[in-house]
C-alpha cells in the first residue's frame, strides 16, 4: 500500500496504477493519518510537497463512505470545499481531485473567476460533491443561492498566507463563518500555508478545533534538493549575465521541453521588457503577470508547460503556487524583498524528488534580504559567498545607526 492507510478499494488502485505513487511525500506521511482520524489540521507545506494529495485522498476516502447515504436533492450541496487563491491553482487542484476520484461516483466542480458563470453553474447540474473555488466567485454563487455550503463536512483553506496577502480575509471569514454553514467542530477543517505569519495563526485559531499542527521542515523552506546560486551584479549587467546563463544551459542541453527556466522579475513592465529582450536575442520566452487577461495567461502557461517556449518571465502574483513539472532552473532576475517570497520562488524547481537550480542576481539594492539569505543557505548546508555576509553586516549596522538617529530625535530620512 502507498501508505499504511486504506483509502478504499478504488482509491488505493488509483494511487497505485493511475498516479503511480510508490512512496508518500513527508507531508502525506504525516498529514494523512491525522486527517483519516478526523482531526482538524494546520499544515505548513508549500506547493510541490504533495499537499494536494495529502488533503484530497482522506477527503475522498471519507466521502465515499458518505455519498451513498445522500438523498437526490442533496447532491447539489457540496460536501467538501477547497478554497484556493487563484484560478490557476483551482484548476490544478481540480485536475488532481478528479484524478484521485477516478472511477468513483464523486463529482468535482470548480467555481472561480475568469470564466463564464453559466458554464460553471451548468456543470453543477449533474451533482456537486467536491467544490474547488476562489473566494470571490464562491460568494457570488452563494449570494445568488446557486450554491449552499450548509452540508459542508470538509473544508480546506489552501495557500492561506497567499490568500491573506491578496486581501481575501473578509471573504474567507464570510464563507467560513456564515451562519448557515457548519460550525467549527462540526466540519473537518484543514488549513495549509507555506509560511506562518501571525495573521495565518490567528485565522487557524478562529477556524480550527483542537487541531494538529504539522510543519514539514522549516516553514516554507526550500528543500535540500535545490542548489542555490548567488551572483553579485550591477543592475545594468543583468541582461548580459542572463544571456550567458541561458547560453550555458543550451550548450549543456539544459533548456528545452523537459528543462524549463522560470525567471522572476519585480514588475509587470519589467516582465514585458525582459520577454521582448529575450525574444529579440534568440530565446523563446513568454511572460505571465497580472496585466494579462485570463486567456493570455492560460496561453502563456500552456506554451511554457509544453516546452514550446521553455522560458517563462513572471511576477510573483501570477506565478505563486504553480505546479509545473520540469522547471530545471529558477532565476531571480530581481530578488524579492523578503525571504518567504524567495523560498516560494525557488520552490518552483526541485520538485517531486528532482534536483533543481536557483540562481539569483544580487545587487546592492538587495541588501535588506542579505542576512536572511545567508541564514537560509546555512540552514540548507550550502555555502554563502563572503560578500553576502558583508552586505548583511553593512545593512544591519546601517539599520542600527538609523535606529539610533531616530531614537535620538534626528529626522528619519533613510528609506530602506
Ligand atoms: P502538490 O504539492 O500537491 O502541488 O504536488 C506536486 C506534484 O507532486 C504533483 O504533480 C503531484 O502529482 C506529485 N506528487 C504528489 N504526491 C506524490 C507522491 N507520493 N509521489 C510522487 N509524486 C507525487
Amino acid at each position: 500500500m502507498f501508505i499504511d492507510v486504506d483509502f478504499g478499494g478504488v482509491v488505493n488502485e488509483t494511487i497505485r496504477h493511475i498516479c503511480k505513487y510508490s512512496q508518500p511525500t513527508p507531508i502525506q506521511r504525516h498529514a494523512i493519518p491525522v486527517l483519516m482520524g478526523g482531526r482538524d489540521l494546520m499544515a505548513c507545506a508549500q506547493t510541490g510537497s504533495g499537499k494536494t494529495a495529502a488533503f484530497c485522498l482522506p477527503i475522498i476516502s471519507g466521502m465515499l463512505k458518505d455519498v451513498s447515504k445522500r438523498s437526490p436533492e442533496e447532491v447539489m450541496y457540496p460536501l467538501a470545499l477547497i478554497l484556493s487563491p487563484t484560478r490557476e491553482l483551482c484548476f490544478q487542484i481540480y485536475e488532481e481531485a478528479k484524478k484521485f476520484s477516478y472511477q468513483t461516483s464523486l463529482k468535482v466542480c470548480i467555481a472561480c473567476g475568469g470564466e463564464p458563470k453559466s458554464l460553471q453553474l451548468k456543470s453543477f447540474e449533474s451533482g456537486l460533491d467536491i467544490l474547488v473555488a476562489t473566494p470571490g466567485r464562491l460568494i457570488d454563487f452563494c449570494e445568488a443561492s446557486k450554491v449552499s455550503l450548509k452540508m459542508i463536512k470538509y473544508m480546506v483553506i489552501d495557500e492561506a498566507d497567499r490568500m491573506l496577502d491578496m486581501g481575501f480575509e473578509p471573504q474567507i471569514r464570510k464563507i467560513v463563518e456564515h451562519t448557515e454553514n457548519p460550525r467549527v467542530g462540526r466540519r473537518q477543517t484543514m488549513l495549509f500555508s507555506a509560511t506562518l505569519p501571525k495573521k495565518v495563526q490567528t485565522l487557524a485559531l478562529a477556524f480550527l478545533s483542537d487541531h494538529v499542527f504539522i510543519s514539514v521542515g522549516r516553514a516554507g523552506s526550500s528543500t535540500h534538493l535545490i542548489i542555490q546560486e548567488l551572483m553579485l551584479v550591477e543592475d545594468n549587467e543583468k541582461p548580459q549575465r542572463l544571456k550567458e546563463l541561458l547560453d550555458y544551459q543550451i550548450a549543456n542541453g539544459n533548456l528545452g521541453k523537459t528543462a524549463l527556466v522560470l525567471i522572476f522579475v519585480a514588475t509587470k513592465r519589467g516582465a514585458n521588457a525582459l520577454e521582448c529582450w529575450l525574444n529579440s536575442n534568440g530565446f523563446s520566452a513568454v511572460s505571465l503577470h497580472g496585466d494579462k487577461c485570463q486567456r493570455e495567461r492560460e496561453r502563456a502557461l500552456a506554451s511554457f508547460k509544453m516546452g514550446l517556449t521553455p522560458i517563462l518571465v513572471a511576477t510573483d502574483l501570477a506565478s505563486r503556487g504553480l505546479d509545473v513539472a520540469g522547471i530545471a532552473q529558477v532565476v531571480n532576475y530581481d530578488l524579492p524583498r523578503d525571504i518567504d517570497t524567495y523560498v516560494q520562488r525557488i520552490g518552483r524547481t526541485g520538485r517531486a524528488g528532482k534536483r533543481g537550480l536557483a540562481t539569483s542576481f544580487f545587487t546592492s539594492k538587495n541588501s535588506c534580504i542579505a542576512k536572511a539569505l545567508s541564514e537560509l543557505l546555512k540552514e540548507c548546508h550550502q555555502d554563502a559567498p563572503n560578500w553576502l555576509y558583508q552586505y548583511a553586516k553593512r545593512y544591519m549596522s546601517f539599520r542600527t545607526a538609523d535606529y539610533l538617529r531616530i531614537s535620538r530625535g534626528y529626522e528619519y530620512s533613510v528609506s530602506t
